[in-house]
């Protein structure tokens, strides 16, 4: 079974070994460093953390079955970047996500912006951007955990008035180790109190140079009250993006990441989807953890019934047997059988792992009480 050292899994989360070691101790575990870690109790711990931890095995399951195609050079076509929105609790991921989604609203959408999917795509000058509007940077970590890359770029928003802070540093530490581009969006500059060159000045610390003061970090000050500065920070990511070059081939099968899942009354397990690689259409049979099904309907980011979904293009999906976890990558199977053939063999792995590692699992109050 799967184990992993505390140390190990203090790098998963983006923590120092000893501020975890500290953190386990005052909730009564008393573990060192090198202590290892069974699955389970590793994933309760990074679940306090917003983090999902998933076994390999899924994993090399899935990436046995649906080893990726070649690309064709000529089939390579440019994608949209995209985009999670990370920073410290309060500082305005969320108002920012607003502001981006709102000043993006043509008339004819006005009626869509009320759907809300757990992503969505904004054009800038005819160039699409696609962000994760999850909450807190939970979608973010526990897709990097899955081994699924999902997001390009993070713009990591700091409040002009408070600085760095924990969770500002949390998901600096997270964006490094996924080797993701972060671009700063220096919040609240419409309060008097607002203090940008402090902000530069404390991320220095964290290797986070502002271009102004001669680095490679591009810090753009924004109010998301005041929607000043939303513009600038639009045509940054997108020349990151254009930087970055990001490619994907449209004509394969599609591949990508679960986003969010609920179970609706009516409709029956619904997730929103990212499409990372290829093309999902509807009656795709598709396969993700334990869930499958075949596709039976499709929606966009602004509520429309669409057939067919392109790389990097979120859509809501209708037709899975169970929910899906998000974080989760799910892939575009042959058949429906064959889809429905891989989630059974998870399922009986999972349960296969659950029998194995139930002995170690008898405390010693269990023992006594015999
Ligand atoms: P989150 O926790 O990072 O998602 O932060 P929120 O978006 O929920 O914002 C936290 C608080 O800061 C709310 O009361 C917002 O109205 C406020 N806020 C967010 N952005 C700005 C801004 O640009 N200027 C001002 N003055 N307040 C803001
Ligand atoms: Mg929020």
């Amino acid at each position: 079974p799967a184990t992993i050292s505390v140390k190990e899994l203090a790098e998963v989360l983006g923590k120092k070994g000893s501020d975890l070691v500290m953190a386990l101790m005052k909730k009564g575990q008393m573990l060192n460093i090198n202590a290892t870690l069974d699955f389970d109790s590793a994933a309760a711990i990074a679940e306090d953390y917003n983090v999902i931890l998933e076994k390999e095995e899924e994993k090399d399951i899935m990436e046995t079955v649906f080893a990726e195609e070649e690309d064709d050079e000529k089939d390579l076509q440019e994608r949209p970047p995209v985009v999670v929105v990370m920073g410290h609790v309060d500082h305005g991921k969320t108002s920012l996500l607003d502001a981006i989604r709102h000043s993006n609203v043509t008339k004819g959408e006005a009626g869509g912006i009320t759907q809300h999917i757990g992503a969505y795509t904004v054009q800038i000058d005819g160039k699409p951007i696609t962000f994760l509007d999850t909450p807190g940077h939970e979608a973010f970590t526990a897709m990097r955990m899955r081994g699924a890359q999902i997001t390009d770029i993070a713009v990591l928003v700091v409040a002009a008035d408070d600085g760095v802070m924990p969770q500002t540093v949390e998901a600096i530490n997270h964006a490094k180790a996924a080797g993701v581009e972060i671009i700063v969006a220096i919040n609240k500059m419409d309060k008097p109190s607002a203090n940008p060159d402090r902000v530069k000045q404390e991320l220095v610390e964290y290797e986070l140079l502002a271009e102004d003061w001669g680095g490679q970090t591009i810090c753009v000050p924004v109010s998301a009250a005041t929607k000043e500065g939303i513009d600038t920070l639009l045509e940054m990511i997108t020349l990151v993006a254009e930087m970055k070059e990001l490619k994907a081939n449209p004509k394969k099968k599609a591949r990508g990441a679960i986003v969010e899942a609920q179970l609706d009354k009516g409709r029956g397990p619904v997730a929103t989807v990212l499409v990372q690689n290829g093309t999902l259409q509807v009656g795709d049979p598709i396969v993700a953890g334990a869930a499958y099904g075949k596709i039976r309907a499709m929606t966009d980011d602004k509520g429309r019934r669409v057939k067919k979904a392109g790389p990097s293009t979120p859509v809501e999906i209708l037709g899975l047997s169970e929910v899906p976890s998000a974080g989760d990558s799910f892939y575009v199977a042959e058949s429906e059988k064959q889809a429905r053939q891989v989630a059974e063999s998870i399922i009986a792995k999972n349960r296969e792992n659950l029998i194995k590692e139930t002995p170690q699992k008898v405390s010693l109050d269990d023992l006594f009480s015999q």
